[in-house]
């Protein structure tokens, strides 16, 4: 069993406290943490958004979010009243001065306050001045960012420069929630904590790198904002970006958060501008009475990509010529992420009648059913001579742990837990993502300048079919799909 170190007690202060975010995740996740004995009955969690509650009225809104967002069986009604009683709402309008003092009134800011922004970022600025304004920020203040972190270079080092007058950057936390996940930090663990890996990660016995993230959804419901932004910017900046650098980076010197994020800082900028012929766009079709993109979009005219894939170099020693393909995309066969670190073929095979031995394939799962698989080539049992199959070496730590992958750390609940602690290890530093932004913006204008459109695929597939191009003209191929 793994051991749970309380936090400090804390004061919570969550815009954005009825969106779709806090109700499907950080309500529900804070429950968890409060439920195990992570957070002290002494904290406190300050919902804010427009919307006036009553108390009860607010209160029933939170027991929803967390019973119809948790397993019934972590749900025990005394704890729920304790932490429903730790859990306030304050109406306040961003944009406007009224509550803002009152706000502060109901805090004791010599505790650890973490001001999470859940909220679209056309308010980021407001908020982050108001409580500039309204003397809420002490030297033990937290700012929470969630994405998206600007929607290029410029408007990223803008929202920077604006937090960094109120904000030292160790008080900025610039949320990936891909970072929190299980596995992405056991990619670290694995990569850094056994000698058998490393000595192998590097352009000399790895073929190439997939990095895959595949949504069933569309753009339902977001389309208008989806519509201004497009898989490269919703994604590929952030969370593809994110778990290329962990994958690629060197070995930090220690594991602390400012050498972590040197490491990956390296990656970004060691990126090679891409070619036009190394990007693949696509945009879903319709399927019987579902809706195209364009559809889903309310633009018939758009030419946003709802589906990319790149091939990518990093030029350094140990990566120069591997290709790392990356591809994301919604309404796809299913919904997958993975990283896949594909190694070389063998140079020889000693068996006749396996002329030919294929390469090892570590794949690091991140959803669903989180774990780490390696095919192995074993000899196949029983009689008839030295026959080889390829079989999968289940590394899945929820099952040798004893734990059920259920109940394993959701990434939302250890990344406030890491806020709280004062742990940046897992948040992306200013100048990571105004790096990731400057190449993705030279990404976007070298497909503009050829004027690439996106290719309609059908919905429920592995995409357009020129993604196959980009590695078939390799001879390589892409993994399926699949769960
Ligand atoms: P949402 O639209 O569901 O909620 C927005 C919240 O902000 C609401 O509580 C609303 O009342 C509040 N709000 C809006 N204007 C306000 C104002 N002027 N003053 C005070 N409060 C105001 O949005 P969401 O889906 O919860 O997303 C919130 C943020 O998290 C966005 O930046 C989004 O990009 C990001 N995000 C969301 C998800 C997700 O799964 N929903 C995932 C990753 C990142």
């Amino acid at each position: 069993m793994y051991k749970i170190i309380p936090v400090d007690p804390f004061n919570l202060v969550l815009f954005g406290g009825t969106g779709d975010l806090a109700r499907r995740e950080i309500l529900p996740g804070l429950y968890r943490r409060f439920h195990v004995g992570q957070i002290p009955r002494s904290s406190k969690i300050i919902c804010v958004a427009r919307k006036s509650y009553g108390k009860q009225e607010f209160s029933d809104f939170v027991k929803k979010a967390i019973t119809e967002n948790l397993d019934q069986h972590l749900i025990d009604q005394d704890t729920l009243a304790q932490f429903l009683s730790m859990v306030t709402y304050k109406s306040l309008d961003a944009n406007d001065n009224e509550n803002w003092e009152s706000l502060k009134q109901s805090l004791d800011l010599s505790l650890i306050t973490a001001f999470y922004l859940s909220v679209g970022p056309n308010i980021f600025s407001k908020i982050i001045n108001n409580l500039d304004k309204f003397d809420l920020i002490r030297p033990n203040s937290r700012i929470v960012v969630e994405k998206p972190f600007g929607h290029d270079f410029d408007s990223s080092r803008e929202l920077n420069n604006i937090l960094s007058k109120v904000f030292s950057e160790n008080q900025i936390y610039r949320i990936d929630h891909y970072l929190g996940k299980e596995t992405v930090q056991n990619l670290m663990a694995l990569r850094f904590g056994n000698v058998l890996f490393e000595p192998l990660w590097n352009s000399q016995y790895i073929d190439h790198i997939q990095i895959t993230v595949a949504e069933k959804g569309g753009v339902e419901g977001r389309g208008e904002y989806y519509d201004n932004s497009g898989a490269m910017r919703d994604m590929v900046q952030n969370h593809l970006m994110q778990l290329l650098c962990l994958v690629a980076m060197e070995p930090p010197s220690i594991f602390s958060p400012d050498a972590v994020r040197d490491e990956k800082l390296k990656v970004i900028r060691s990126l090679e501008p891409l070619h036009h012929t190394d990007i693949v766009l696509g945009q879903y079709g319709s399927i019987g009475s579902e809706p195209s993109y364009k559809e889903d979009a309310g633009n018939p005219r758009s030419t946003t990509e709802s589906y990319i894939a790149l091939k990518c170099k990093i030029s350094n020693w140990r990566w120069a010529n591997t290709a790392f393909y990356l591809r994301t995309g919604k309404r796809l066969r299913k919904r997958v992420s993975e990283i896949a670190v594909v190694f070389k073929d063998l140079p020889h095979s000693i068996f006749q009648d396996h002329p030919q031995i294929n390469g090892n394939v570590l794949a690091i799962r991140l959803q669903p059913n989180e774990g780490i698989n390696m095919t192995v080539t074993i000899k196949e049992p029983g009689p008839g001579g030295m026959r080889l199959i390829e079989v999968p070496l289940d590394m899945s730590f929820a099952k040798s742990l004893n734990q059920e992958v259920g109940n394993l750390t959701k990434a939302y609940e250890r990344l406030i837990m890491d806020v709280i602690r004062g742990n940046q290890t897992l948040f992306m530093r200013g100048d990571e993502v105004e790096a990731a932004w400057q190449w993705t913006d030279k990404v976007i204008s070298c497909w503009e300048k050829h004027r690439k459109t996106p290719q309609i695929y059908d919905p429920y597939t592995s995409g357009p079919e020129e993604a196959y191009m980009l590695t078939n003209k390799d001879q390589r191929r892409w993994r399926e799909i699949e769960i």
